[in-house]
Parts: C-alpha cells; structure tokens; sequence
C-alpha cells in the first residue's frame, strides 16, 4: 500500500472527513484491522485564509509547497491538497515536489465522465465559482460545461463556509438556502451539482435533494484509496 500524503488543515474540519473516508476505505477494501498510511500536514487555516482576503496567493503558495515538501520527505508517495480552493495554486506546489499530486478537480471530472454528466453546477468559495482555476480545468480538459449561482448567491455560498462549516457550525436555515440554489442551479441545466468546497458535505447531502451530488471530498479519498492500493 502507498502512503497518501495529505495537505490538510483548510479547514480541520473537512480534513476530519478525508482522513475518516481515507481510513474506511482502506478498510474497506483490505479489511481487518488494515487502515490507510498517511502522512498529513496540517497548516494553521487562519494565515491561509489572510493570505486569501489580501490575494497573497503566492505567499500563501509557498507556505503550501513548504509543507507540501515536508510531507514528501515524510514518506508520501503522492499528495492530496485537501481543500478546492487551494488548488488554485496547484501547479507552485507541484512544481515543488517530486511526488505526483491527485487534483481534485481531474477527481471529480473523472467521476463526472464516468456517469455521462455534460453540464455540472459548482457551489463553492467565491474563489472557486469567480475565477477559472477550477471551472475553467473542468471544461478545457475535460469538456464538462459548467454552471455558477448569481453573484448574490455566490457571495451567500461563501460566506456560509467561511462563516460556519469552517468553524464546524452546522445551520439549518444554511442548508435549505443551498437547497434552495441547487434547485436553482438544476433550473438553468445543471444534470447534477458539485460540492466544490470540502466542507459542504457537512452541510448538504444527497438525503437532502434528488439533484445529484458530486461531493469532492468524498470523490477525491476514493480516487485516493485506488491510487494507494494500485500497483502502478
Ligand atoms: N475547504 C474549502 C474548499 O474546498 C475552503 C477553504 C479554503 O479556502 O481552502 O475550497
């Protein structure tokens, strides 16, 4: 089994789901007492989340690939950066390893293209739904067409995450306004949506909606679990 190396922290609260699902799925699939090997590092989200309000991107990146080098000497074989919206600075800390890094975004494609979905909604920090890091890899590579919530729902999206899932406080009057925007997303041809932040999980789930969900924790831990236990 290889070691899945994990940046985590952005925030703890998302990374309590990857390492629970990393773990059940190794049991899961090796049963007994197996559980995943891990190497984490857990970054203090505060100074992220600065960097992020000031556009300190490439301050925020070298704090990242730092980190990222020190779970590569830790022993991880490959990397998940554990938050979607730090991928926007994928390409600074793959640059700075040796070890090959799981996009969240090629995760999530990958599911997507498996089911035949062509036109996805994408909730997320405004980060995520604003600027092309992320939609714009999901149509350029992988011809996948995707739509965002207006500006004043994308705005609500977020600051539900910053504001609550990131400090572990979970709302119901949040989630039946996400519900509310999923319904709305799947109006404008949306076959399905993304939860296209770590922690949208801990708020709204496919119990809570017929429309499909793709939640990228989830897609990206099982994308983990395969590439851990692949030979290759
Ligand atoms: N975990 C979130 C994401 O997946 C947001 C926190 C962050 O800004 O990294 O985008």
């Amino acid at each position: 089994m290889k070691t899945i190396g994990m940046l985590g922290g952005m925030s703890w609260e998302s990374t309590a789901s990857y390492y629970k699902a990393l773990n059940q799925g190794i049991k899961k699939s090796l049963g007994g007492l197996h559980s995943a090997k891990i190497c984490l590092y857990s970054v203090d989200f505060a100074d992220i989340e600065k960097l992020q309000q000031q556009g300190l991107w490439s301050e925020a990146a070298d704090i990242l690939s730092n980190a990222a080098k020190s779970v590569e000497a830790g022993g991880a074989d490959f990397l998940l950066i554990c938050t979607n919206t730090m991928h926007k600075v994928a390409s600074e800390i793959e640059a700075a390893i040796n070890i090959p890094l799981l996009h969240i975004a090629d995760a999530t494609a990958q599911q997507l293209i498996n089911d035949n979905v062509k036109r996805v909604g994408l909730l997320g920090t405004k980060f995520t739904m604003e600027q092309d890091f992320y939609k714009g890899r999901l149509s350029q590579h992988f011809g996948i067409d995707v739509i965002v919530p207006n500006t004043g729902q994308q705005q609500a999206v977020h600051d539900v995450i910053y504001s609550e899932l990131c400090l572990g406080k979970i709302n119901p009057n949040s989630r039946e306004a996400y519900l509310n925007i999923i319904a709305d997303l799947q109006a404008k041809g949306a076959e399905a949506v993304i939860l296209g932040c770590t922690e949208i999980a801990l708020l709204v789930d496919q119990t809570h909606t017929e429309t499909r969900l793709y939640d990228t924790t989830e897609i990206h831990a099982s994308q983990a679990i395969n590439m851990a236990l692949s030979n290759s």
